[in-house]
């Protein structure tokens, strides 16, 4: 037996036999054409037989996997018949001579390398797609048929260098009991993909494709992250213990699911969802979250050409505030810039764009759009219980200018007789460690704080949290982190407003009870993590747990923290 690591992308265990699906050969020659007008012909032929084999796809994934699912197909119809691309082909084939294979191939690199050096994971997605989508086409143009894994029907683990979106959205659940690839991350389609459709994954394991064979029996453990090739009898019967396990544990959380979050000694806790779209909402209500806690309202704004309009954001605003049905729905104005690009406001080029001009800093100098998108919120804001928080902010001035400027956008709209709540409250996150270390000051004017751990924790210990190399001192336990969350909290509650987290921290076993004893008021997190967060916070007494995190702020490591929360909490 071998034991391969890579990263947990999807919870629960599988054992199975494998099934290696493996990338066809497309060595791809340039051959001059004597017919450009018959090689067009051609592209065209393999372009269209490409898009009714998607439409099918789309629909079989509409009708077995919902609407929201069958969206990633819709964009790849779309890349095929966007100009940019095909026009850029027939070019090659017409002005070049080239060959329709070589052509397409030519291309679509190009746009797949333009899109993975964007530094943004959003981005990066659209360079896997448009993979998939001439990976497609280049099958009917060399004339090779592409695997198809809707087939399989007997019980599977499929082993891949990656899985595409047609892929995965072609894995029958019934068969397929989980997957492990060599490259991809916790954001990639596949791992996304992974778990919605709940099969356990493990993803960037770097080498299962080289190790495994067709025919071998694998255990793939989604919850630790490992593979492992040919198990002994007794490491069998080890897991499939552990995948009960699991399977009993989640019947356990779904029963939580319509519950409120309570501790052990009766206090209430809010758990909230962090979502990216309002497409994120199906997943935030089915995993009983009971608000959202950060609504990343710059995916409106990415992969596009041009600003969304006031009437786009004001649809999206609202159709999130009226699915949450008076929840509380905290959304945050463009946080563009640092890691998050957006290509047509042509921001010169930054030395540390982390420390640039991004979120707030932009808004407030780009009046235009944060005006724009201060009305759509605000008209939103008659539809439901919608809060507003500002994103990077190091100052108070900065806090005030971006307040009075929505006062001013809502008593303008008033004024119209456009209908606004009178009862939003404006609150700001705390990523940048002065306004923790101020929160004193803040606290006096914000209705409430929620601490972007992400980002402060990259200041805090001054290490990027894009970079590899310094990934070892990105410590949420560290005792200097967990301080300022002390003070952002005591700040909060000594003026009568709330303190909440919506940094990936909050979601963390081992976090979780630590925080619950600084006394935050509300957790958000992705929507998976809410049911185990709140199973967790059940057996957790907060004022028991207020000492034990008072004392855990005086250790000296965060190694020393983490293995205290362990022994105490978690073994
Ligand atoms: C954070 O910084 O913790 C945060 C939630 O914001 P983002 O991850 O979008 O920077
Ligand atoms: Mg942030």
């Amino acid at each position: 037996m071998q034991t391969l690591t890579g990263i947990a992308a999807s919870s629960g265990v599988a054992i199975a036999k494998a099934f290696v699906h493996e990338e066809p050969d497309m060595t791809i020659e340039l051959k001059e054409i004597q017919d450009p007008a018959s090689e067009v012909k051609r592209l065209e032929d393999a372009l269209s037989k490409s898009k009714e084999e998607l439409a099918v796809i789309k629909d079989k994934t509409e009708k077995e996997l919902g609407p929201d699912k069958a969206e990633i197909f819709a964009a790849h119809l779309l890349v095929l018949s966007d100009p940019e691309l095909v026009d850029a082909v027939k070019a090659k084939i017409t002005g070049e001579k080239q060959n329709a294979e070589y052509a397409m191939n030519e291309v679509s690199s190009m746009f797949i390398t333009m899109f993975e050096n964007m530094d943004n994971e959003y981005m990066k997605e659209r360079a896997a797609d448009i993979r998939d989508v001439s990976k497609r086409v280049l099958g009917h143009l060399l004339g090779i048929e592409v695997q198809s894994l809707a087939t399989i029907s007997e019980e599977t683990i499929i082993i891949a260098e990656d899985l595409t979106p047609s892929d995965t959205a072609q894995l029958n659940p019934v068969f397929i009991k989980g997957f492990a690839t060599d490259i991809g991350g916790r954001t990639s389609h596949s791992a996304i993909m992974s778990r919605s459709l709940e099969i356990p994954a493990v993803v960037g394991t770097k080498e299962v494709t080289a190790q495994i064979k067709t025919g071998m029996t694998v255990i793939v453990d989604g919850l630790e992250g490992v593979v492992i090739v040919e198990p002994s009898d007794e490491e069998v019967a080890t897991y499939t213990k552990k995948r009960d396990d699991f399977a009993k544990q989640k019947a356990e959380w779904a029963k939580l699911v319509n519950e409120q979050t309570t501790t052990k000694d009766g206090q209430h806790v809010e758990l909230a969802a962090n979502i990216g779209t309002p497409k994120d909402l199906e997943g935030v209500i089915n995993n009983g979250a009971e608000g959202i806690g950060l609504y990343r309202t710059e995916f409106l704004y990415m992969g596009r050409t041009e600003l969304p309009s006031e009437e786009e954001q004001f649809e999206a605003y609202k159709e999130v505030v009226e699915r949450m049905e008076g929840k509380p729905v905290v959304i945050r104005t463009l946080d563009i810039g640092g890691d998050k690009e957006l290509p047509y406001l042509d921001l010169p080029k930054e030395m540390n764009p982390f420390l640039g001009f991004r979120a707030i800093r932009l808004c407030l100098e780009e009046k235009e759009i944060f005006s724009t998108q201060l009305r759509a919120l605000l008209r939103a804001s008659a539809f439901g219980n919608l809060k507003i928080m500002f994103p990077m902010i190091a100052t108070l001035d900065e806090f005030r200018q971006a307040k009075a400027m929505l006062l001013e956008e809502k008593e303008k709209l008033v004024a119209n007789g456009v209908a606004v709540s009178d009862s939003i409250e404006i609150g700001m996150m705390v990523e940048i460690p002065s306004t923790a270390v101020a929160a004193d000051l803040f606290a006096k004017e914000v209705d409430f704080f929620s601490i972007g751990t992400n980002d402060l924790i990259q200041y805090t210990m001054a290490a990027d949290r894009m970079n590899e190399r310094v990934s070892y001192l990105y410590q949420p336990y560290h005792p200097a982190i967990l301080r300022l969350v002390k003070m952002v909290v005591d700040a909060a509650h000594k003026e009568g407003k709330w303190a909440g987290m919506c940094g990936e921290m909050a979601g963390d076993e081992v976090a979780i009870p630590l925080l619950l004893g600084l006394g935050l008021d509300e957790f958000s997190m992705s929507a998976t993590s809410i049911l185990p967060a709140r199973n967790q916070m059940l057996s957790l007494s907060k004022e028991e747990l207020a000492a034990f995190a008072n004392e855990m702020i005086y250790l000296d490591t965060a190694d020393e923290v983490e293995e205290r929360v362990r022994k105490a909490y978690l073994d």
